[in-house]
């Protein structure tokens, strides 16, 4: 069974946001046209407390997209950004979210980021979303959502060592980019086995 996997299509991501991705709204409309080919639908929400180790304003004299060293290794600082309750947090209100049939927060421990929707980033704690898609029985995942070059791209790679059969829906990614880390991304992705696909191509 196919599932579409939905990544952080939150306020804060898109235009407007908090830790804006450039043209991040756009994923939305290819993203609800997918909707309805499948089956199993899961969207994923990045859910920090406001103390996170992963926002610059909780470190000293350090500013965002500056980057430190965790226990996990290096960790990017972000602006604040989807602060757990708040409207920055929530799905952009174009996203049809009707038709998810589950939610995974990721982030939300204070001590480490998550950017993939498996592994928090030590790539050892395990979000649980591994557990639901092998109980419904899914071996192929097809991912939109932001960004390509963190959270998506994160996801795809686990996907893969996890032995899923991944897309990425090219027309239904947005990246940050920071050096180059769009392109880097894609090739990353493609080098472990990813299909870059168009959503035209899934549409029946
Ligand atoms: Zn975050």
């Amino acid at each position: 069974m196919k599932a579409l996997l939905i990544v952080d299509i939150q306020n804060d991501f898109c235009p407007g946001g908090a830790l804006a991705v450039p043209h991040g709204d756009e994923v939305i409309e290819p993203t609800n046209a997918l909707l309805s080919e499948f089956d199993c639908v899961v969207q994923t929400q990045d859910w920090h407390p406001s103390d996170h180790l992963s926002f610059a304003s909780n470190h000293t004299e350090k500013e965002p997209y500056e980057t430190i060293e965790m226990e996990y290794g290096e960790q990017v600082l972000w602006p604040d950004h989807c602060v757990q309750g708040t409207t920055g947090a929530d799905f952009h209100p174009d996203l049809k979210t009707i038709p998810s049939q589950l939610i995974i927060r990721k982030g939300f421990r204070k001590h480490i980021d998550s950017y993939s929707a498996f592994f928090e980033n030590d790539h050892k704690t395990v979000t649980g979303l591994h557990g639901y898609l092998q109980a419904r029985n899914v071996n192929e995942i097809y991912i939109t959502g932001l960004a390509t070059d963190f959270c998506v791209k994160w996801t795809a790679l686990d996907a893969r060592k996890l032995g899923y059969a991944v897309h990425v829906v090219e027309d239904a990614v947005r990246g940050i980019n920071m050096n180059g880390s769009v392109d880097a991304a894609f090739d990353e992705m493609k080098t472990s086995g990813v299909n870059i696909v168009q959503s035209k191509q899934l549409r029946g």
